[in-house]
């Protein structure tokens, strides 16, 4: 990566220093605002190891939820400030109810070497997602350095993502990848760039709309393309076969069409189907062909032929990309295609290809199968890996100090 990283710094770089460090912690809250999944919090740690263990004074920046730009108090980066004390034992956490101004520049003054300070949340400011220079100005003010391990942001220009950094360079201080977002770039750019054939992509999910672009960008560079989720429901009616009904974008069958006459045998689509009446568990279920689809009945996951079919594909792979589930996966009964696969992707993983898994659905399903751990990169920016994957530049990682510069 030609971008400036956390390893590319010295200890005496970081000692005494107050850092600004982007973080995601956007982490689902229940109703009484208790974290039900702490990942993007623990996906930090060893970011924030480094710096407090390099003496650095660490001033975490983050994003929650959607306040546009106003303070609404159960979007209060609070519940994460507590999390993260419990996580990182031995160091003091703070919060300040504030994340520009005096009050917050005063508090990056009384840190001491190893302290970290949670500020608050970033766009309850309403010149974050404007990328105000103003504001960008002043969330500079609360460190000497910044570092970016907010991967999951990076696809947004906005003041703590993007126009902090700007104004860092300009200043002569460093604009630094933190390790998580060092290592998202590092699996997911050689896919891009420079993958090991043969390289097998599965594309899932909800819908064609979304992830045309992702299809688009890797066609020319996998050697199969592996459909699921109900976008094979769009490409089945370009075929001309009958959906019943399925989820279908009515609006995307001649795109899809136009895919299928110019990726020639590239593109695998399921044989069979997993159809019923309704969404629900407990429905009643049945395998059919896809020229069988019935005219009363939803396609729900992709057939056990079908996941035999993609396993040996995924069998000789060295390079495998998966993004969107097979199928309904949330109900038990359309979960087996997901989980077919997930397995086949992690046997890949056991022969030695390398695996990436990014998009947040397809994330939490290898997550509750127990795969996670045998997957190479599973990837915490559903968004933004989705859009590097298109080839777009992203704003967050673009900002950040050249390694030659430094
Ligand atoms: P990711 O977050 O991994 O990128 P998406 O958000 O694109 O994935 O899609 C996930 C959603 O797609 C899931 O909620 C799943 O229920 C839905 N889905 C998958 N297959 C079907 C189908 N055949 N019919 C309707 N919805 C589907
Ligand atoms: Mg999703």
């Amino acid at each position: 990566m030609n971008k400036l990283t956390l390893q590319d710094l010295r200890k005496s770089d970081l000692q005494g220093k107050r850092v600004v460090l982007r973080v995601d912690y956007n982490v689902p809250l229940d109703d009484r605002l208790e974290i039900t999944d702490d990942t993007r919090i623990r996906a930090t740690l060893p970011t924030l190891e480094l710096l407090t263990g390099a003496g650095a004074r660490v001033v975490i920046l983050s994003h929650f939820g959607r306040p546009k730009g106003k303070p609404v108090p159960e979007m209060s980066l609070r519940p994460a400030a507590d999390r993260l004390r419990a996580l990182l034992p031995g160091h003091r956490v703070e919060f300040v109810e504030e994340t520009v101004g005096p009050r917050a520049e005063e508090a990056t003054r009384e840190l001491k070497d190893g302290d970290v300070l949670v500020l608050e949340n970033t766009r309850f400011l309403p010149g974050e997602e404007k990328n105000d220079p103003d504001l960008a100005r002043q969330m500079a003010a609360l460190g000497d350095l910044y570092v970016n391990d907010a991967f999951g942001a990076a696809h947004r220009a906005h003041a703590s993502t993007a126009g902090i950094a700007e104004v860092m360079r300009a200043d002569g201080r460093a604009a630094a990848a933190g390790l998580l977002m060092e290592k998202e770039l590092e699996y997911l750019g050689p896919l891009l760039e420079s993958p090991e054939s043969p390289f097998v992509a599965i594309i899932g999910g909800s819908k064609i709309s979304g992830k045309i672009d992702v299809i688009q960008n890797l066609l020319p560079r996998v050697d199969r393309l592996l459909v699921g989720g109900a976008m094979a429901n769009t490409f089945f009616r370009a075929m001309g076969l009958q959906t019943g009904t399925s989820l279908v974008e009515e609006d995307r069958i001649e795109m899809a069409g136009d895919l299928l006459r110019t990726a020639g045998d590239k593109i695998l689509l399921p044989t069979d189907c997993v159809v019923a009446a309704k969404v629900e568990a407990g429905a009643e279920t049945r395998v059919v062909e896809r020229t069988g689809i019935p005219k009363d009945l939803m396609v729900l996951d992709v057939g056990p032929g079908t996941v035999d079919a993609y396993r040996e594909v995924l069998e000789g792979a060295r390079t495998v990309l998966w993004n969107g589930p097979m199928g309904v996966f949330e109900v038990p009964e359309f979960a087996k295609g997901t989980e077919g696969v997930a397995l086949a992707v992690a046997e890949a993983t056991d022969r030695g290809a390398t695996t990436v898994v990014g998009g947040g659905d397809s994330a939490a399903a290898v997550a509750e199968l127990g795969l996670a751990e045998r997957i190479s990169h599973v990837s915490t920016g559903g968004g933004a890996s989705l859009e590097f994957l298109e080839g777009k530049t992203l704003p967050g990682v673009a900002a950040l100090s050249d390694r030659e510069a430094a």
